[in-house]
């Protein structure tokens, strides 16, 4: 049986965010005690949060147009540790969506074990404890907040550092954070944890409480998509959809949207939303229900985006779409690829 790890600790809440500091006054040994910050570009230069920082601390913006690539957190390790050596930060702190999030985890972990970003991509190849996190998600929906894997790209696929150490050791959820958040790109991540837990929740092993998380963050992520509910609502959603996809696993949109992001470039949410649109044969109740969510907020996904893709494009994307063996098998069962064949893929692919 699994033994499962969850968050320890979280703060919800407006103005959450100004609980960080007594959270890492606590983690202060000495006066040269330092935390790493990695902040999502899009709040450089804007003054919209308040944080601790102190004068040692190192502040990281982190580039986010281009999802976590393992050359890029290469560099940010090498960075940080060119500036300290062996001395370790008493925290990293990663805020932003999953995005800044996940490079964050990604670099705790890397502070405190040999090699590189790709060395982890997989499941549970990671010996060391990381450094201590806390995650500040100012976007929800991934649950990267709540998740034992750091989503990256190599140079040869998209596939997370999947391990105990991966999961962060506090959270704090401000809804006042979001208040920034563009119209379309709230309903693509909104739309990420829609997708976890439709997918989970038809998945083959499912225990109650996973259950209960998923369900619990369907409807209050539904209540948001249709326009009944909050920030704080779509935080809590985003956090449950987490913990619950963490004991479970995705579907058959998730290795779909990989090979979108991996060959075309296309963001986890948007893509995700352009897969399951054409998913209707498998989830056909929910593609109508994104259908009314888009009408709802006015916004239009891509369309005729394999126009100008070629053969070979569409075969690694098929392929990329297949690697994802566990995610296939908890929606088809053991003997998926008799039924989710590359031809399926690609039907499905050009449709889009
Ligand atoms: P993101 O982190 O990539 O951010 C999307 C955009 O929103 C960026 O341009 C960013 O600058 C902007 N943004 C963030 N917060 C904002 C704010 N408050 N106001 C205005 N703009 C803001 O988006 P995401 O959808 O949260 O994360 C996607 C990433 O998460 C992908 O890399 C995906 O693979 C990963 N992911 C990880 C997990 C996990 O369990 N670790 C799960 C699902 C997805
Ligand atoms: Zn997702």
């Amino acid at each position: 049986m699994k033994n499962f790890k969850i968050v320890p600790r979280y703060v919800l809440g407006r103005g959450a965010i100004l609980e960080l500091e007594n959270i890492l006054k606590q983690k202060y040994v000495s006066a040269n005690s330092f935390s790493v910050y990695i902040i999502d570009i899009f709040f450089k230069d804007k003054n919209l949060l308040q944080l601790p920082i102190k004068s040692q601390d190192i502040v990281i913006y982190a580039d986010t147009k281009d999802e976590p690539q393992a050359d890029y957190i290469n560099s940010l390790v090498d960075f940080v540790k060119n500036k300290f050596g062996s001395n370790l930060p008493v925290a990293v702190i990663g805020i932003g969506g999953g995005s800044a999030m996940d490079i964050a985890k990604c670099i705790s972990i890397l502070l405190t074990n040999p090699g590189k970003a790709e060395d982890y991509q997989g499941w549970d190849l990671v010996k060391n404890p990381a450094v201590y996190k806390i995650a500040v998600p100012t976007i929800a929906g991934t649950g990267a907040e709540a998740t034992r894997t750091a989503v990256l790209t190599s140079k040869i696929q998209k596939l997370g550092m999947n391990s105990e150490y991966s999961i962060y050791d506090q959270v704090i959820m401000d809804p006042d954070l979001m208040k920034t958040v563009p119209k379309e790109q709230f309903i693509y991540t909104a739309m990420d944890c829609y997708i976890h837990c439709v997918e989970s929740l038809r998945g083959s092993a499912l225990d109650e409480l996973t259950r209960a998380y998923l369900e619990k963050a369907l409807e209050l992520v539904r209540d948001v998509l249709l326009r009944k509910g909050n920030e704080e609502k779509l935080m809590v959603a985003a956090y449950l959809g987490g913990m619950g996809m963490a004991n479970a696993n995705v579907g058959i949109c998730h290795p779909v949207s990989y090979g979108l992001s991996l060959i075309l470039g296309y963001h986890h949410g948007i893509a995700n939303c352009v897969a399951f649109n054409q998913l209707g044969e498998y989830y056909t109740e929910e593609v109508k229900e994104l259908h009314q969510i888009l009408k709802n907020f006015d916004v239009k996904l891509p369309e005729d985006i394999m126009k100008n893709v070629n053969d070979e494009q569409i075969d690694k994307m098929v392929a990329a779409t297949l690697k994802n063996e566990k995610p296939l098998t908890n929606a088809f069962g053991p003997n998926w690829r008799e039924i989710f064949t590359p031809e399926k893929v690609k039907q499905i692919l050009l449709r889009m």
